[in-house]
């Protein structure tokens, strides 16, 4: 090593925490998209995208806004080579013990919304980018900081940003684990809709505000008062709910889309219960195919593959208004080859309970060779500074900014072993994580552009 990066980091430590925590300060949730406005995904994300390049201005980088769709700080020369991050947040639902929107430090943590998906990542990038330029190493290659403002939704920032920019030909995105993520899943999502039976006893069902979220609240009203069965209902299955000014609602676990397995949907819950009144198709349905399948065994869509997994299966959405329902689904699998199947098989699913299947958001697996030289680079980067030679690259679930560039992999900044509680309530970053973080990528910046 020709730097020791943890001393380093130390020194930009107080500074980059002071930035982080302005950063998680705006509320940078998608409100609507409006491709009209100077702020396409609203006031949070552009406020974001504007604090983060204000940082790049106060220390003399080079930026860019691509019209508050996405940012760039830029520095070094020669083939550009990519850090890819985003600035937007999914909402900050469900119980939080501190204002998500404030940063809050208790003993090693930091709690705030964003603060490891990603603000935190992007503020470490970003001064491991600074240290480098402070020492003066020379570049031989563009080191292009690209902050996006719509990562969690459709990721329709990066998609207009590499409208007009060239796709550089490397680089890696901190937006997932350590070490690093070679390969991820294809997505497969679809969506459920059609009438549901006019005898059913449910008037509205709302629940979800993302599909890649486990929803946590389910709220129900019902046509009649079924107030009595209901509490009978919870207390003899140990389930969590309530009944508040007639609106009956079940609690679950919020988990990540990808990792459905970790979460309790609350859904699955409310349609036992509304099944157990009247056996409409709609609940049937859920029950069926569902519930309680983060695999999609009961409709026969499982697959596993290897070293990329099994495929994960995560309805997100629920609606039903005038007798119209509407499931959204969070689908991901480990080949590409399993669309049509799904396409079958679900829509099969669909018709027998008189539904009507819809395909949704899709995108192919992205895979980069584990011995590359970016991928080994950055494998070497992340054991020298962490000490940690037990873990090895490997492929997830979760889609990340990677996938935007073929020669680009995810790296950081989620220990092995540690729950950062993204997407669920009390999100945090471990400090002395963070400031590793700083030093792993500013080790990996340097091996690769020395
Ligand atoms: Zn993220």
């Amino acid at each position: 090593m020709d730097y020791n990066f943890l001393e380093l980091a130390d020194k930009y430590y107080d500074d980059a925490l002071k930035d982080l925590s302005e950063l998680i300060e705006c509320k940078s949730v998608l409100d609507v998209y409006k491709p009209t406005s100077a702020h396409p995904f609203g006031e949070g994300c552009a406020k974001a995208l504007d604090t983060m390049l204000g940082f790049a201005k106060r220390d003399g980088f080079e930026s860019l806004n691509d019209e508050y769709y996405a940012g760039e700080i830029k520095y070094g020369s020669g083939e550009d080579f990519a850090i890819l991050g985003h600035l937007d947040v999914v909402p900050a639902e469900g119980a939080w013990d501190t204002d998500p929107f404030k940063a809050t430090i208790i003993g090693d943590r930091l709690y705030g919304r964003g603060s490891t998906d990603d603000k935190g990542p992007v503020i470490a990038s970003y001064y491991a980018l600074k240290m480098l330029r402070d020492l003066g190493v020379k570049f031989n290659k563009t080191v292009k900081l690209i902050v996006g403002c719509d990562e969690e939704t459709e990721s329709r920032c990066l998609t207009h940003y590499f409208k007009k920019h060239n796709k550089p030909s490397i680089g890696f995105s901190p937006d997932a684990d350590f070490p690093l993520i070679y390969g991820e899943k294809a997505f497969a999502n679809f969506s459920i809709l059609g009438s549901v039976d006019p005898h059913s006893i449910i008037k509205t069902w709302k629940s979800g505000s993302r599909v890649n979220i486990v929803p946590d609240t389910c709220a129900v009203t019902l046509k009649g008062d079924y107030s009595k069965e209901f509490n009978e209902f919870l207390e003899s299955h140990s389930y969590q709910g309530e009944i508040k000014d007639s609106v009956y609602y079940t609690y679950g676990k919020a988990a990540h889309g990808s990792t459905p397995e970790l979460g309790v949907n609350a859904n699955f819950i409310m349609a036992e219960f509304v099944n157990s009144i009247y056996n409409d198709n709609f609940t049937r349905f859920i029950l069926d195919c569902l519930s309680f399948d983060p695999y999609g065994e009961k409709m026969e869509i499982n697959v596993e593959n290897g070293d990329m997994g099994k495929l994960s299966l995560n309805p997100g959405i629920f609606e039903v208004e005038n007798n119209e329902c509407l499931i959204q689904c969070d689908c991901r699998t480990p080949k590409d080859s399993q669309y049509k199947v799904i396409d079958v098989f679900v829509r099969d699913c669909a018709n027998k309970h008189k539904l009507i299947y819809k395909a949704d958001h899709r995108k192919e697996i992205h895979y980069v060779d584990p011995n590359s030289y970016l991928v080994q680079s950055l494998y070497k980067a992340y054991k020298e500074i962490s000490g940690d030679t037990i873990n090895k690259p490997m492929t997830i679930g979760g889609g990340t900014y990677a996938k935007f560039i073929d020669n680009c992999v995810a790296f950081g900044p989620t220990l092995p072993g540690e729950d950062n509680l993204i997407h669920s309530p009390n999100e945090y970053i471990d400090l002395n994580n963070f400031k590793k973080d700083i030093a792993i990528y500013a080790y990996a910046i340097y091996e690769l552009v020395k």
